[in-house]
């Protein structure tokens, strides 16, 4: 007999992350992952060098730098902020703290996948909510809270619609949700959208409401593993506790530091990613292969069914170009696409094109 796991642990699929190679293919482009093309900025590079020289030191255990930056750079309260390896450390922590067996964590039907395995991981309930035509609905996820609701996860924009709901909309809902509950708005593409903040103010305006935020996305930073939440009080001192001293590396630290002070860096790949995301989405539209308004760095476009989804897929493959098929595939008919560079989106379309026979 082996030794049994806690409960919920092996209802947990193991995560499978985007491609990164095809077998016999030598140049890939990789558009599985939402990974800004560009990379992270010179500034954050050469801090990232420098720490070099500190490494036989532990790291800060307070990040107040860190925290400090990123306040300033937001305006927001840096006694309020927390900081984690991506925000997916985040999102455990934020599981850990506030659900347990018998407790449920919501989340829309096509979520990110780490809210259910972080609610599974802590012995806790994940409930799925529908959507409305891919996207978020409100009215959906007050009806399914009850008294066990302790978490309500919501990204926005969200992966992998691309789709994103109004600040009036995220306001109704946090008035309305059992007194119990937090809400937690995950901002991973946040900074794609131009003047949103996250939910920043929803935050400051009430004490039920987390944001969590990454420098995995528009940052370039997604193999270095940094993240942040923005909560009040009450909920930063609880997460605080729970973090552990250490699970920040100095080279994350002083690098996410000089990324976030580096915003015309944000703001050039915001724009690019803006120009070129309109520009494949309505090249593949023009192809008969529609998508969703897409707020964040990628779109999900929609083929006729399953099966021409997956041979598109196998298609674009073949010549190295990897793009997802999401959700556990809750969206067969559904390919998403990060927005790479303007060389990967011409090859995107000119390889859907030839796929569906367009000269
Ligand atoms: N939230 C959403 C909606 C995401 O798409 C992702 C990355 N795929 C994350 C959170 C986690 O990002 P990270 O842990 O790299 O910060």
């Amino acid at each position: 007999d082996q030794i049994k796991p806690q409960p919920g642990i092996l209802d947990i699929a193991l995560y499978e992350g985007g491609k990164a190679h095809v077998a016999g293919v030598a140049n890939v482009i990789k558009l599985s992952s939402n990974e800004n093309p560009f990379g992270p900025s010179d500034r954050a590079k050469e801090a990232f060098a420098r720490t070099v020289h500190s490494l036989h030191r532990y790291p800060v255990t307070d990040h107040a730098d860190l925290r400090a930056a990123i306040a300033e750079v937001h305006g927001l309260d840096a006694s309020r902020i927390i900081c984690g390896a991506g925000s997916d450390e985040i999102i455990t922590f934020l599981c850990q703290a506030y659900a347990g067996p018998r407790d449920e964590v919501l989340f829309t039907e096509h979520g990110f996948l780490m809210y259910r395995i972080s609610a599974l991981a802590v012995g806790a309930t994940p409930v799925e909510v529908p959507e409305r035509e891919r996207t978020a609905d409100v009215d959906a996820i007050l009806a399914a809270c009850n008294r066990r609701t302790r978490l309500v996860f919501l990204a926005n924009p969200n992966n992998p619609t691309g789709t994103m709901i109004s600040g009036a909309e995220i306001a109704r809902l946090a008035e309305n949700l059992p007194p119990q509950a937090l809400l937690v708005l995950d901002g991973a593409y946040a900074e794609y959208v131009e003047g949103y903040d996250g939910g920043a103010a929803l935050v400051d305006a009430r004490d039920n409401v987390v944001m969590t935020r990454t420098f995995s996305k528009v940052y370039g930073l997604g193999g270095l593993r940094i993240g942040w939440g923005y909560g009040p009080r009450h909920v930063i001192e609880v997460l605080s506790r729970i973090r552990g001293p250490f699970n920040l590396s100095t080279t994350q630290l002083e690098t996410a530091e000089a990324a976030v002070r580096d915003q015309d860096y944000v703001a050039k790949c915001r724009a690019e990613n803006t120009r070129m995301r309109s520009w494949l989405a309505n090249a593949l539209a023009e192809l008969g292969v529609p998508s969703d308004t897409s707020m964040a760095n990628f779109i999900l476009a929609r083929f006729a069914s399953a099966e021409e989804a997956e041979a598109c897929d196998a298609f674009l493959q073949a010549q190295g170009l990897i793009v997802r098929r999401v959700a556990g595939y809750k969206l067969p008919h559904c390919l998403r696409i990060t927005i790479g560079d303007e060389a990967s989106c011409r090859q995107v379309a000119h390889a859907v094109g030839q796929f569906k026979g367009v000269k």
